[in-house]
């Protein structure tokens, strides 16, 4: 298939100009007829196509390599639009989505018959999200408004937080990728289950456990997340699966700044020191101690108390200590809460849980 890649500018208004706008509908009219579209959300990139079009979602699994059990997000673009999707709405949703909405918040709801299992996952329940990015809130609309859309990365990659990492994954498996630059999030949305008696996170993301208890007061967080080798099954079928692994064996290091420096850099001289193949070593730091560490490849993941930047990064630097060859790669913790409890789940999983405290 060959796949058409088209940047979208946008106005001063923050709307897509009228070219922009002209590739939004001819996108819309393509995911109507039961093609796919990559395209930019404030998250990541989605994989989108029609929610409804069970062939649809089972060429969305095809195209990710994803396993089927792992059901997708369906966006939409007007609250208005949710009881088409669930005819049990509980007043909480309407709490979230009139203080989260549009914005990195995903529910969990009840579903209707007419969403397919196929988009679901074989699940009785629907993942809704309505997003802010003005190119994606234009695409849900011309698509016919519910678009079923996991991240667009190949399934077991980091998911992508620019069209440059859509294109390596996904060039030649889907109709279309709309390039309207890097994500301003760059982690998926929070994931709220209203189905359970407590409103309970499934996945940490954009909108944070504190937002979320403004709103709702009680809420819980899913037991599988709190420690991944609890044996527990995560209730987000997605969650079990071993995400963002990137192909070099990564530590997470925790520690007083000196403390950590001083064991990372100890590693660092071990494999170098290692006969036979020479290992590229990786550090990910932080901008206050990235001049500290020797290793060969040094990623600045932003400025410590800069919890958007260090979010934003997190993706990019993964796959690029892919594309450098690191094999081994440390990663300094940036434990904390608000934002930093999501770019930790990320980071742990990533580490497959491997984390040291020195
Ligand atoms: P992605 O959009 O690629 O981040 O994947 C969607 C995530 O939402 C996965 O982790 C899914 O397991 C989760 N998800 C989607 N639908 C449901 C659902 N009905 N119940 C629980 N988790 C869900
Ligand atoms: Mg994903």
């Amino acid at each position: 298939m060959e796949t058409r890649i088209v940047r979208i500018n946008y106005t001063k208004e923050n709307e897509p100009d009228p070219a922009s706008e002209k590739a939004i509908a001819e996108a819309g009219r393509i995911l109507k007829e039961g093609g796919l579209v990559a395209f930019p959300t404030e998250t990541v990139y989605g994989l989108g196509g029609d929610a409804f079009n069970p062939e649809s979602s089972r060429r969305i699994y095809q195209a990710k390599g994803r396993p089927s059990d792992n059901p997708l997000i369906v966006h939409i673009a007007d609250i208005g639009d949710l009881p088409e999707l669930s005819d049990r709405i509980p007043k909480e949703a309407y709490l979230l989505s009139d203080r989260f909405w549009p914005g990195p918040l995903t529910m969990i709801l009840p579903k209707k018959d007419r969403v397919p299992k196929e988009t679901t996952g074989g699940l009785d329940t629907v993942a809704i999200r309505f997003p802010s990015n003005p190119a994606a809130k234009a695409l849900i609309r011309e698509g016919g408004g519910f678009i079923a859309a996991p991240s667009a990365n190949r399934s077991g990659r980091p998911s992508p937080t620019s069209a440059k990492y859509v294109i390596e994954d996904l060039s030649g498996r889907v109709d279309v990728i709309l390039d309207g630059g890097d994500c301003v999030i760059g982690l998926e949305s929070t994931i709220v289950d209203l189905t359970s008696e407590i409103p309970t996170v499934l996945r940490p993301g954009g909108v944070t456990l504190e937002e979320l208890r403004e709103v709702l007061g009680d809420v819980e967080i899913d037991r599988a997340l709190i420690k991944d080798d609890s044996g527990i099954a995560p209730k987000a079928p997605g969650m079990k699966y071993r995400h963002y692994a990137p192909k070099g064996d990564l530590t997470v290091v925790r520690g007083e700044k000196a403390a950590v420096e001083r064991y990372i850099n100890g590693e660092i001289e071990k494999a170098r020191n290692t006969p036979g193949h020479h290992i590229i070593t990786a550090v990910i730091a932080s901008t206050e101690t990235a001049s500290s560490y020797r290793a060969d490849i040094i990623k600045n993941i932003g400025a410590r108390e800069d919890e958007n930047a260090i979010a934003r990064n997190l993706f990019r630097i993964l796959r690029e200590c892919d594309d450098e060859g690191a094999g081994r790669i440390f990663a300094e913790s940036f434990a904390g809460p608000g934002l930093k409890e999501a770019v930790m789940n990320r980071l742990l999983k990533a580490a497959g849980h491997k984390e040291i405290t020195v």
